[in-house]
């Protein structure tokens, strides 16, 4: 039962600290009592709110105590907690909360004018509990509205936490939503507990009560990494960052509270050292940073480790998969090589962990051998990998396997590496060309702040790589070129680069290549 979880986390670290930036402004502290007794009153008022075992509960909302209150409260009850992400499309947004079947949503502050321009769509929602005390409470069009703490007042802490069937579904998240629809991933409480056991390991995020963590990445996406459940399992101190996720609000959160580890995808943390070397400002305290996502540039790893002394630890998951996959430590035979040799290990995705499995296989599901050259689409099974969509038939092959819609090599050390998205990559004259290496040697590039690569058609070659990037500097195309060259294979160079003063990005920080297909599917290549 995920009630288990912060029924340990109050018996056994009872006075750990979670810490919250709030909506509101001030820093909120609190406690893992604090927080296992206000989860208990939550989850007795649900009922009065008509609440039954199996309803979904929606949140929007920023990473901050009362989420958290909210994943084990509306969980522990019975029900499901669906967690929205507020970067969707408002069409997008509307749909998912329909989809679900959302009876009750609990709403931070910031998204209330959201929900009232989406409040006519939202025939299935019965009531609206504002995430805040009686003193914030807004004026506001929704109907059905609540105010959180009164809410949480009128419940009981002797509530008992139920008995449930392990196998009931917890909570669920929809993926991003790149082609079409955003599709519904549902977690069980079994598959929970377990996907927080196996990343709390040392080949894993190797978390303790040692740890104070800065949760960067975005409790609405994926349970912030399952951290939301790791983190109380291991009574690692948790700080929670609200809506501030610029570099300097980051900043002063990994100073105060001493934190020793954070998680975030790559974008953040080129704002963080951004602001860092601005500023002058160092990272005392910090010991790990864990980057996923997307794929993470070198020289993003190399500032970490050589400016601020932060080991990285690269990390692969997806929403299907809850979302560990692989994670990258550093074997002996790997530590005992000089740091530049290292690097060819280290810009790898990672190892699998016990819980879950990988392979490779070409276009006729022909498994492919780890030799770390011969790449495929990334197939995977385990106890924490999705069957199917909320909704939809079983996404699964006869012998159980996902396609993760990933392009990926396997060494001979099991290390797992990201070539491309079978959707990205570029099939030129009968090979093919990963979009994300081109990106990585790209950036690498002082004056390069952004770089995406997309296949544009060419009459010799079916298709042929177009860099479009964002920069910092006066770096010109031949001499951007003549960079990448040393990099990649003398055909892989890109046909053509374009300079943009921004790229898109979808709900969940990502490129969003799709765009960029539909911006440039009229671009032809200067001599094609
Ligand atoms: P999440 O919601 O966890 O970001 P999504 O379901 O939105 O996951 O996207 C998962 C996809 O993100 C993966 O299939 C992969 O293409 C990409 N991805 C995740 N982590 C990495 C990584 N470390 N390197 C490269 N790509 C990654």
């Amino acid at each position: 039962m995920i009630s288990s979880i912060i029924e340990f986390a109050e018996r056994w670290y009872p006075n750990v600290e979670v810490v919250s930036r709030t909506t509101e402004g001030p820093i909120h502290r609190c406690t893992y009592k604090d927080m296992g007794q206000r989860a208990r009153k939550l989850a007795s008022s649900l009922s009065t709110l008509g609440i039954k075992n199996g309803d979904r509960v929606g949140t929007l909302a920023w990473n901050g105590y009362r989420h958290l209150e909210l994943y084990y409260g509306v969980s522990g009850s019975g029900a499901v907690l669906h967690t929205i992400n507020p970067r969707l499309f408002a069409e997008q947004m509307a749909y998912v909360i329909d989809h679900a079947g959302d009876e009750v949503i609990f709403t931070d502050l910031t998204f209330v004018p959201l929900l009232e321009g989406l409040q006519a769509k939202l025939k299935k929602v019965k009531h609206i509990v504002i995430m805040t005390d009686r003193e914030h409470m807004p004026d506001t069009t929704l109907n059905n509205v609540h105010c959180y703490e009164e809410l949480l007042d009128a419940g009981s802490s002797d509530y008992q936490w139920p008995e449930l069937d392990e196998n009931a579904p917890s909570s669920m998240c929809y993926t991003s939503g790149t082609t079409g629809n955003p599709k519904g991933v549902v977690y069980s409480h079994r598959s929970t507990i377990i996907h927080a056991l196996a990343s709390s390991a040392p080949n894993a995020l190797g978390l303790s009560g040692l740890d104070s963590i800065l949760l960067v990445v975005p409790q609405f996406h994926v349970n912030a990494w399952g951290v939301s459940y790791a983190a109380p399992m291991n009574g690692c101190k948790l700080v929670l960052p609200g809506p501030a996720m610029d570099g300097k609000s980051i900043h002063e959160l990994l100073e105060q509270e001493q934190c020793t580890l954070s998680l975030a995808v790559p974008t953040i943390w080129m704002m963080l050292t951004g602001y860092l070397r601005e500023s002058d400002k160092t990272l005392p305290h910090m010991k790990r940073v864990v980057i996923g996502g997307s794929a993470v540039p070198e020289a993003m790893i190399r500032s970490f480790e050589q400016d601020y002394d932060v080991q990285v630890i690269h990390a692969w998951g997806m929403t299907e998969t809850s979302p560990l996959g692989t994670v990258n430590f550093l074997m002996p035979r790997v530590q005992a090589l000089d740091y530049e040799a290292q690097m060819a290990t280290k810009i790898k995705q990672g190892k699998t962990i016990f819980g879950i499995d990988l392979r490779i296989v070409d276009d006729q599901n022909h498994v492919l051998p780890h030799d770390g050259k011969a790449f495929g689409k990334l197939q995977t099974r385990g106890h924490w990998v999705t069957s199917g969509y909320y909704g939809e038939d079983s996404a699964l092959d006869a012998d159980g396997w996902f396609d993760t819609g990933d392009v990926a090599t396997i060494d001979s050390d099991g290390y797992m590496m990201i070539t491309d998205r079978t959707k990205d990559v570029i099939k030129s004259g009968g090979e093919w060309i990963s979009s994300i290496e081109l990106e990585n040697a790209a950036v690498g590039h002082p004056e390069i702040t952004e770089a995406a690569v997309i296949a544009i058609a060419h009459p010799k070659w079916d298709e042929r790589p177009l860099l479009i990037a964002v920069r910092n500097g006066n770096v010109e195309k031949d001499e951007l070129l003549i960079y990448m060259s040393d990099l990649v294979a003398k055909w892989q160079l890109p046909e053509d680069i374009l300079f943009v003063d921004e790229l898109p990005h979808g709900a969940t920080g990502k490129l969003n290549k799709l765009k960029l297909r539909e911006d440039y599917s009229e671009y032809q290549f200067p001599d094609a």
